[in-house]
């Protein structure tokens, strides 16, 4: 029987998962049988129910109204290559451990290199963005001793954090207007000296700005540093066919940054524990194990476990990002480019929509594919409560944003409008999901209805 909810989360693949438990059994029918530990399925089922009663309580992530927070559903492929993995729960640190998804890892991770432009690379995957940027500062420190760290006030806080932890020096560059790193600013400090790496943010986690990648790297030809890329949320948008001009600019020329982070976790359809770090150049595998010629660490027997500082790592990670992108692959004009070219269209329709309702103030255009507004009202801290009434009034309409505190210099206020305060609470939306595009009318409609509660009606 069909009913309201059986169709909320997807299950049908399910028979796909066992079919390819058959598949993989086949490969060990070999072996002499062996006693299973007996399973006591009744209370299992009983614990699962009980879980599954508990997991109830979140938000409906994976439900286009759900529009707030950095959350995308993973693939199901994803989702069922990995759950096919753990019925072998390899380990990715050593061929040993996990053969089979140890070559997968290389494979999709050299698919992400060759997304970006790179033929040869050093990489691998990682619990996460942080852990993926913490290897690529580590390798920065270890090539520019004693120097120091730049990234823009808007960069993740984890920069901030790992360099601490790395014991590097760090600072941080102002924003312009549009939340990017201001480059006068950059090139003071620059002039300074003893800049060893600038971080350049292709999607800040906040409003997804995207750092001028091209005039910094005119700035390295002349103050010679290094230059990380965090694109942990915002690398694979290189795939896309509707970026502005400026923001495609700094996407065509990733290929010259020195290490890279992006984040299959993030927008690659992967369920979490799936970041991912490359270098340019392979010899830097050299600073992870010191008694291994170069040439070594670009060979077809490396060990992932030699060019990672974590060391277990989920051989499922692999083998769920391997089996998306070969159905998905990484291509211009593919579907996983057209689903994410549909999120920033989404995120490009809401702005128009907020930027002709006068109750609105929405910050610069979207780059990528998240919107941020703020409420208007006499003053930043009466704009600030709005916006969180706002944003609990659509909640209860079932329609989920997220709050986010920004510089009131990202947007246009009246010039009526009293500054009482340095920064806004404002309205966030992530549309991460390709369906947001079409869901973009009835998200309006809640929003519609919360600002009428909050605000009062207009006219
Ligand atoms: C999410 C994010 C990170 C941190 O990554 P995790 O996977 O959450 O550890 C770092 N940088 C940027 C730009 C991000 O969006």
């Amino acid at each position: 029987m069909e009913n309201k909810t059986s169709a909320m989360l997807e299950k049908n693949s399910l028979s796909i998962l066992f079919k390819a438990l058959g598949a993989l059994e086949e490969g060990f029918a070999d072996l002499p049988a062996h006693a299973r530990e007996a399973q006591e399925t009744s209370g299992m089922e009983a614990v699962l129910l009980e879980a599954a009663a508990r997991l109830q309580d979140n938000y409906p992530y994976f439900h286009p109204l759900y529009a707030g927070q950095m959350l995308k559903p993973p693939h199901p492929v994803a989702r069922l290559a990995y759950a096919l993995a753990m019925w072998i729960n390899p380990n990715n640190h050593a061929l040993d451990g996990g053969r089979a998804s140890s070559a997968m890892e290389k494979e999709a991770v050299a698919g992400i290199a060759r997304m970006i432009g790179w033929d040869t690379h050093l990489g691998h995957l990682c619990g996460g963005g942080t852990m993926s940027n913490m290897e690529a500062l580590w390798v920065s420190g270890q090539l520019r001793p004693g120097d120091t760290v730049l990234a823009s006030q808007q960069a993740h806080y984890t920069h901030h954090r790992l360099s601490s932890v790395l014991g590097l020096n760090f600072e941080s560059v102002p924003t312009d207007r549009k939340s990017r790193m201001d480059l006068s600013q950059l090139e003071k400090r620059l002039e300074q000296g003893r800049v060893g790496t600038v971080i350049v943010t292709i999607g800040t986690t906040a409003t997804g700005s995207v750092d001028p990648l091209p005039e910094l790297l005119s700035l390295r030809d002349k103050y010679g540093f290094r230059i990380h890329a965090d694109a942990a949320y915002g690398g694979y948008f290189c795939l896309v066919d509707n970026l502005m001009e400026e923001t495609r600019r700094a996407y065509d020329r990733l290929s010259e940054v020195d290490s890279i982070v992006i984040d299959p976790h993030k927008h690659g359809l992967q369920p979490y524990g799936c970041g991912c770090v490359i270098f340019k150049d392979p010899s830097v595998g050299r600073f992870y194990k010191h008694d291994s010629p170069y040439t070594y660490f670009s060979s077809n027997e490396l060990h992932l476990g030699e060019i990672s500082l974590e060391c277990s790592r989920p051989g499922a990670s692999a083998v769920g990002l391997w089996a998306t992108q070969k159905l998905l692959p990484l291509v211009k004009g593919g579907v996983f480019a057209t689903g994410l070219g549909k999120s920033r269209s989404a995120a490009l329709a809401l702005f128009k929509k907020l930027a002709a309702d006068n109750r609105f103030i929405p910050a610069f255009t979207p780059e990528l594919d998240i919107v941020v507004w703020a409420v208007k009202a006499p003053s930043a801290s009466r704009s600030s409560e709005l916006a969180r009434g706002i944003f609990s009034e659509a909640a209860l309409f079932g329609l989920h944003l997220a709050l986010a505190e920004m510089p009131v210099s990202f947007f246009d206020l009246p010039g009526d409008m009293v500054v009482d305060q340095d920064s806004l609470t404002s309205l966030r939306s992530v549309l991460m999901k390709p369906e947001h595009f079409d869901w973009i009318d009835r998200i309006y409609d809640i929003l519609d209805q919360a600002g009428k509660h909050v605000c009062g009606h207009q006219d």
